[in-house]
């Protein structure tokens, strides 16, 4: 799963308000002295970070300093004697916490893609304080009153649009905080953050614990008949490293399907497997999460009331694009039954291939994988090793996501060896538009490491703000399998598209054109946030792009087109399974996340099975993605009521690549407008408008049910 951490501080505090109450105090601070690297803006080019000078040992006291210099730049800006308007307290906030900006940006980059026991002890630490720090901001009642203020007056204080717009979120931002409650709500508030900061952390810990307990043993050769020599093998080092010689282990991915379940073509290794996945977290011990989950969501319930709203995802989807949760469910509504009836023929199909092979059972959800995968190399015919030589790393990079970048919005790139790297493997571009002005840099960090957390991502080191005179410096992380020494890296066309998806955040990033860095390119909702990533990956396929890039790394010539033709077909292949799983996992999120307070939730797995019939997925053969006790997203990770939003990003790409189409496709001057009219307008608008400008309508689901196979053309 792609994701993203949120830019603007504001964002990166809200983002970080879940994590846990663990209080973990540091007898080794340092302290904060004018020699330390983030006291002062990088001189690097870019300001870009001095890697070569930073040490593991500098972060927590710029952090602490960080927040104490905020804390008093805020406190002035409340105190101050004069009448509040937009430069002493709107723009004054912009320009607040520049200190902890700068070093938690780069703190947050290294622990992601470059951790070490060190930097993950200062993380546990920081994390409440963090936390605390952006109540004290957001509940502060003066900073409040001077911010409502120019909130409602805005319309005379002849504000340029962006001004305006900024005084409108920092007004949402407070009140979604609660800045509007009276003192006593205030505390009832915190206490309920509390609370539910300190679930979540134990869900966290809770599931953790389940998922390594929930590795499958298995005691014979047999019974792993179908897996890699090579799977077999790292099964069998991870049992001897919990002193189970000569078995073998399995142990669980957190979704509920297991990527081994593909090709186990023993049935009662798979049932084993997915029951262990299915169950690890609901075995009545202490890793049992379903007490914490009812728990977290009757006091979401509590603190929506508190707040004025009828339930959680009321509160939660104020800022977002879809607005409500009337809007999330009308959205879902018009996926569920197409996707449904198509994912129940497939299971036809796939029963028709049980019987075949004279199978003898009813097809069940640990089946699905095995027997899919055997129509797919069937159907297509299609091998991993036949594709990898024509996608080498590099070549990718630069003659097909540069490039497409180039056909697409003229801008070049130059590779930069001077400037120092959190680690030797990631490499630095310099981008430049079309006549020569220079626009950012661009680090990439590609390759698996075991101290960097799974999927990919994107993310600023220096934020877009011409207010502070700053330009992009923009990073993004893969895991891809790093080759042995002198070999060439031959990646997947999954990896292909990972590329593509990272670099569309990138130039949303590199576009920015704003004033202010709280509404700078990427901070944008959460339901916005993956269209310029996902709308950048149909250019992997543009046969012009593909054709540029899909060179064989030995013998130089383009992939042969019947190859081609297999990659797309197959990349529509299974996809009705792949949405219902996503669509029963979004169901299940905005149904524990519409509860009222008057709802009493005594059994969760009651619950779930309810959730899941009303909202016709009750289908044995397709369960959720996750299901509820073992849903981190929405119970640790800041996704509540947001697990749509993956899709509705998905609509909003493949409506806006469709403009492209009816338009002649990849040109300069369609770019151009993609860029004037989305790239580069970061949050400065109403995103619905932003969108519904660009084109022509506002979003439109069939380009989407047609690219998921659900429709015809
Ligand atoms: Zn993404």
């Amino acid at each position: 799963m792609k994701q993203l951490y949120f830019c603007s501080l504001a964002a990166l505090l809200f983002a970080i308000s879940s994590c846990g109450n663990k209080e973990k105090q540091s007898n080794d601070l340092n302290s904060f002295t004018s020699s330390n690297p983030f006291a002062e803006v990088s001189k690097l080019a870019y300001q870009a970070p001095d890697f070569d000078k930073i040490k593991d040992s500098d972060f927590e006291p710029a952090i602490e300093e960080g927040m104490k210099v905020h804390l008093k730049e805020v406190q002035q800006i409340s105190e101050n004697k004069e009448k509040p308007d937009f430069q002493n307290t709107i723009e004054a906030m912009e320009k607040s916490g520049q200190l902890l900006t700068r070093v938690y940006r780069i703190f947050n980059l290294l622990t992601g893609a470059n951790t070490n026991p060190k930097l993950q002890k200062v993380q546990e630490g920081i994390a409440p304080k963090l936390a605390a720090h952006q109540d004290a901001i957001y509940l502060n009642s003066e900073l409040f009153k001077r911010v409502e203020s120019i909130y409602n007056e805005r319309q005379n204080l002849s504000l340029d649009a962006e001004s305006k717009r900024l005084a409108e979120w920092y007004y949402q931002q407070f009140e979604i905080a609660g800045a509007k409650l009276s003192d006593a709500d205030k505390i009832k508030l915190k206490k309920l953050n509390e609370e539910e900061a300190g679930l979540s952390a134990k869900f966290t810990n809770q599931l953790l614990a389940a998922t390594k307990a929930g590795s499958v043993t298995v005691n014979t050769k047999e019974e792993l008949a179908g897996l890699s020599a090579e799977t077999q093998d790292a099964a069998a080092q991870d049992a001897k490293a919990k002193k189970l010689d000569g078995k073998w282990l399995i142990s669980l991915q957190n979704t509920t399907q297991q990527p081994d379940l593909q090709s186990l073509s023993n049935r009662a290794t798979r049932q084993k497997l997915f029951e262990a996945s299915w169950n690890r977290a609901e075995k009545s011990d202490s890793n049992d999460t379903r007490s914490a989950i009812i728990r977290i969501a009757k006091i979401r319930a509590n603190k929506s009331a508190l707040l004025g709203f009828k339930n959680y995802a009321g509160w939660k989807l104020q800022d977002q694009m879809a607005k409500t949760p009337e809007a999330v469910s009308t959205f879902l509504g018009k996926l569920v039954p197409a996707s449904a009836a198509k994912v129940k023929g497939d299971a036809k199909e796939l029963q028709a291939v049980i019987d075949q092979q004279n199978g003898g059972f009813n097809l069940q959800p640990w089946d699905w994988d095995y027997y899919a995968e055997q129509v797919r190399k069937a159907k297509f015919n299609l091998d991993e090793n036949d594709v990898k030589p024509y996608f080498e790393l590099n070549n990718v990079l630069q003659n097909g996501v540069f490039y497409a970048a180039n056909l697409l919005y003229g801008i070049t790139f130059k590779e930069r060896t001077d400037l120092p790297v959190y680690q030797k493997d990631v490499r630095v571009f310099e981008l430049f538009e079309k006549n020569g002005q220079s626009i950012g840099l661009f680090y990439c960090d590609y390759f698996k490491r075991d101290n960097k957390s799974g999927g990919a991502w994107m993310d600023n080191m220096v934020g877009q703000s011409k207010l502070l005179g700053t330009k992009p410096v923009i990073y993004n992380v893969c895991n891809f399998t790093k080759p042995a020494a002198g070999q060439p890296a031959l990646i997947s066309f999954d990896d292909v598209s990972t590329m593509f998806h990272e670099f569309g955040h990138a130039l949303h990033g590199f576009f920015a054109n704003q004033q202010y860095p709280s509404i700078s390119g990427t901070s944008v909702s959460r339901d916005f946030v993956e269209f310029p990533s996902q709308f950048n990956e149909h250019w992997s396929l543009d046969p012009k792009v593909f054709k540029n890039y899909a060179i064989h790394y030995k013998t130089k010539k383009s992939m042969p087109q019947a190859l081609v033709e297999k990659i797309k077909k197959a990349s529509v292949f299974n996809q009705a399974y792949a949405l219902t799983e996503l669509l029963a996992a979004a169901k299940l999120d905005m149904s524990w996340h519409t509860i009222t307070t008057k709802d009493s939730i005594k059994n969760a797995d009651q619950f779930e099975t309810a959730a899941l019939h009303q909202a016709g997925l009750d289908l044995p053969q397709v369960p959720p993605r996750y299901r509820s006790t073992y849903f981190l997203h929405i119970w640790g990770n800041g996704y509540a009521a947001g697990y749509y939003a993956y899709l509705w990003s998905e609509m909003l790409d493949d409506d806006a690549y469709s403009w492209f189409n009816e338009h002649g496709g990849l040109t300069a001057a369609n770019g151009q407008r993609f860029r004037d009219m989305i790239l580069s307008k970061g949050n400065t608008e109403d995103l619905g408008t932003l969108f519904t400008k660009f084109r022509g309508h506002s979003p439109n689901i069939k380009p989407l049910l047609i690219n998921r196979g659900l429709i015809g053309k």
